[in-house]
C-alpha cells in the first residue's frame, strides 16, 4: 500500500473551492486531479477533456493512472462505479455513513464503490510521486464514504462562502468549456436561489458533522482567504502536509501551470497569473427578493460559519 495521505475539498460547489485547489497542486508533493467524482460519467463515457488540454483517453498521465490502477482504462466499467455510486454515494445516506460502522445493507456496496478510488488514488500517487493526492470532489456524500476507507489518513478542506454570494453564482448561465458535442451538459447546472439555499445547507451541515465523527478538517471561509491569501493559503498548505513557503505572493499574484484535472469549474483549464481578489458582485446581482429568500432559508445554519 502507497502511504500517501488524501486531501478532500468538500462544500457546495461555486464556493471558490476550485483556485484552492488548483493552488495546492501548485505545490511540491502535491497532486491535485479535480473532481474525481464526476470523472466515472464525463471522461469516461463522454470523453472531456483533461485539464491539460489533451482528450482524456490521450492523456499521457491518465493513461498511466489507468494502467497502473485497473491495467488500462477498458479493463473498468464506468456505470458499474456509477451503479454503486447511486447505490451508497447519496445525501440521504450521509446521516446513517456518520456511524462508526457503516449500516449493514450498505457495507458492501461501500467497500466495492470506495475500491475504485483507492484504487485510482493509489496510482496517481504512485504515478505522479506525490505523498499528498487531492480529490476536489466537494460532496459531503462522498467525504462521508471514504472516512470509512481512510479514517485518519483522510484530511477534509471544508471550504464555505456566503450563501448569497454561492445562490448569486448559481443562478448564472456559464458554458462548460469541458462538454463534447455529446455530453449531455453543455452548460454548468443552475439553481433557483431557494435550492442553492437549501443545498448550501445540507452540504455545510453534512460536513461539520463530519468533522464532529474526528475526522481531520479545516474549514476555510472563501471571503478569509481572498482577503488574506497568502497567509490563509500558508495555513492550508499546512494543513495538506506542506510546510514553507507557497506560490502565493503578498499581494494574492499566483502562477498556475497546466494541470491533469479530470472535471470541475471552467477555470481548471485557466493558466499563467491569476490574482486571488474578494468577489462581491452578488450584492449587486443577486435580486434583493432572492436575497432575502437566501437569508431566510439559510439562518438556521450559517450563523454556525460566521455569516
Ligand atoms: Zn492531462
Amino acid at each position: 500500500m502507497s502511504d500517501f495521505h488524501l486531501v478532500f475539498v468538500g462544500g457546495i460547489g461555486r464556493s471558490g473551492s476550485t483556485l484552492i485547489e488548483r493552488l495546492l497542486g501548485e505545490l511540491p508533493g502535491v497532486c491535485s486531479v479535480g473532481e474525481v467524482v464526476h470523472m466515472w460519467q464525463r471522461a469516461l463515457i463522454d470523453g472531456e477533456p483533461c485539464g491539460c488540454g489533451a482528450p482524456f483517453r490521450e492523456c499521457a498521465f491518465w493513461g498511466e493512472v489507468g494502467a497502473v490502477a485497473f491495467g488500462g482504462w477498458d479493463r473498468v466499467d464506468p456505470r458499474a462505479v456509477l451503479a454503486l455510486k447511486s447505490a451508497v454515494d447519496r445525501t440521504r445516506h450521509v446521516p446513517r455513513l456518520l456511524a462508526a460502522r457503516p449500516p449493514k445493507a450498505l457495507a458492501d456496496p461501500l467497500a466495492r464503490y470506495t475500491g475504485y478510488y483507492d484504487a485510482l488514488y493509489s496510482a496517481i500517487a504512485r504515478v505522479s510521486g506525490c505523498r499528498v493526492v487531492v480529490d476536489a470532489s466537494k460532496h459531503a456524500s462522498l467525504a462521508v464514504c471514504l472516512r470509512h476507507r481512510y479514517g485518519e489518513r483522510l484530511r477534509v478542506l471544508h471550504v464555505v462562502r456566503d450563501p448569497r454570494a454561492v445562490a448569486h453564482a448559481w443562478g448564472k448561465r456559464v458554458p462548460r468549456p469541458d462538454a463534447t458535442p455529446t455530453s449531455p451538459e453543455q452548460e454548468m447546472a443552475r439553481y433557483s436561489p431557494g435550492r442553492a439555499a437549501v443545498q448550501w445547507m445540507a452540504q455545510n451541515a453534512a460536513l461539520a458533522a463530519l468533522h464532529r465523527t474526528g475526522t481531520p478538517t479545516r474549514r476555510v471561509r472563501y471571503e478569509d482567504f481572498a482577503a488574506d491569501p497568502a497567509a490563509e493559503f500558508r495555513a492550508i498548505a499546512a494543513f495538506a502536509g506542506h510546510e514553507g513557503d507557497t506560490p502565493v505572493g503578498a499581494d494574492g499574484a499566483v502562477l498556475l501551470s497546466a494541470t491533469h484535472t479530470v472535471s470541475g469549474n471552467p477555470m481548471r483549464f485557466r493558466t499563467g497569473e491569476v490574482r486571488v481578489r474578494p468577489d462581491l458582485t452578488w450584492r449587486e446581482g443577486l435580486a434583493p427578493r432572492s436575497r432575502a429568500l437566501v437569508s431566510a432559508l439559510t439562518l438556521p445554519v450559517r450563523w454556525r460559519f460566521g455569516y
